[in-house]
């Protein structure tokens, strides 16, 4: 993630923020622009804004409908949808009668947006429902059902369902000790789960089975019969040596969700790693693989490895820092070979780049 500052009086500012603290002045995301811009109401037209960015592209703007609920902090020029892109994409929110929904909704949101700013920066193609009705992304945010039925949070044709009790801290934390896992978030979640739509859109549609089979396995094995084992049985005792995590052995296409995820992972902390200047270089050891600089834009096409170079020794100080602190890692995961060759290919299908 970017870091912007305020047009009015140069504050450093963060993407969620609605508000510049310094100086006052209301805040709104420019999507295609990608800049958190300070506001000014244009006079006699109440809800409009003209932004103080430079690089604002339409003379004025309203905030998404989703705003009304602080739910949402994007822009979309005035006279146009009343919803930003991100928003767009929701088919489903939950009920809002309810007050710990809109509590757990904005957490939603928030890991929504930060996702769909990822989409962006990576130039992926972002087909609403509208537009593709049969394979289009679509989100659904729902709550269990008052029969004691359990919403399961998976993706079926483009339509991600998120169960909502997933905004619940403590349930969330439960589930992740219950299910052996070194790291369970939203943020993680919707990450994982776009992963399948863009299989299907970028792997099947996109001409490239053979090479994904090569490397992942054959995704026409049995996948019912794949998650029951994976669930009754576990993952291999060696998957460290191939699989980013231990769900990522259960069938390709949960490795391919699971690849994916971390790839997006490593990029947008790159970005924000960048945004902040960091460099790694340790003092006791000059082992190379232990220094790094992140100094370029992790979403510009090229090579994998400046990615993955800089990726471990940023891992190691942040897991170090955070065990300072007393917290879990970071990171928790340890990236083999056969792994990092996985994420090559993530990164190469989308940048297309990989060979026909
Ligand atoms: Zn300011
Ligand atoms: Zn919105
Ligand atoms: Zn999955």
């Amino acid at each position: 993630m970017k870091l912007f500052a305020c047009q009015s009086c140069n504050q450093v500012l963060f993407f969620e923020n609605t508000a510049c603290e310094r100086c006052g002045h209301t805040l709104g995301y420019l999507p295609a622009e990608n800049d958190l811009s300070a506001l000014e109401q244009v006079a006699g037209e109440d809800g409009t804004w003209r932004p103080l960015s430079t690089a604002a592209t339409a003379p004025s703007y309203r905030f998404c409908a989703n705003a009304a609920q602080n739910a949402c902090n994007w822009l979309v020029p005035a006279g146009g949808d009343a919803y930003c892109l991100a928003c767009q994409l929701n088919r489903t929110i939950p009920d809002l009668s309810e007050d710990r929904h809109l509590d757990q909704w904005r957490k939603l949101e928030t890991a929504k947006h930060r996702l769909v700013y990822t989409l962006m920066r990576l130039n992926l193609p972002i087909a609403t429902r509208q537009e593709d009705p049969e394979g289009g992304l679509a989100f659904d945010f729902l709550g269990d059902p008052p029969d004691g039925g359990k919403v399961l949070t998976g993706h079926q044709d483009g339509l991600i369902t998120i169960a909502l009790r997933e905004a619940d801290d403590a349930q969330r934390e439960a589930m992740r000790v219950e299910m052996g896992e070194q790291y369970r978030t939203l943020l993680g979640h919707f990450r994982h789960e776009v992963g399948h739509y863009y299989w299907n859109v970028l792997v099947r549609d996109g001409g490239h089975l053979d090479g994904f089979r090569a490397l992942f396995g054959d995704e026409r094995a049995d996948y019912q019969a794949a998650l029951q084992h994976h669930y009754q049985v576990g993952a291999p005792p060696n998957w460290q040596d191939n699989f980013v995590s231990d769900y990522a052995t259960a069938h390709p296409w949960e490795d391919f969700a699971e690849t994916w995820a971390h790839y997006l992972h490593i990029v947008s902390t790159l970005e924000t790693a960048r945004a902040y200047g960091l460099s790694v270089d340790i003092h006791v050891s000059d082992d190379p693989a232990m220094q790094t600089e992140v100094a370029f834009n992790p979403y510009a096409p090229g090579g994998f490895e400046p990615i993955a170079q800089a990726w471990l020794p940023l891992t190691y100080a942040i897991n170090s820092l955070n065990r300072s602190m007393g917290q879990i890692d970071f990171y928790p995961f340890v990236l083999a070979p056969p792994a990092l060759e996985k994420l090559a290919y993530v990164h190469n299908l989308i940048h297309g780049t990989l060979p026909a």
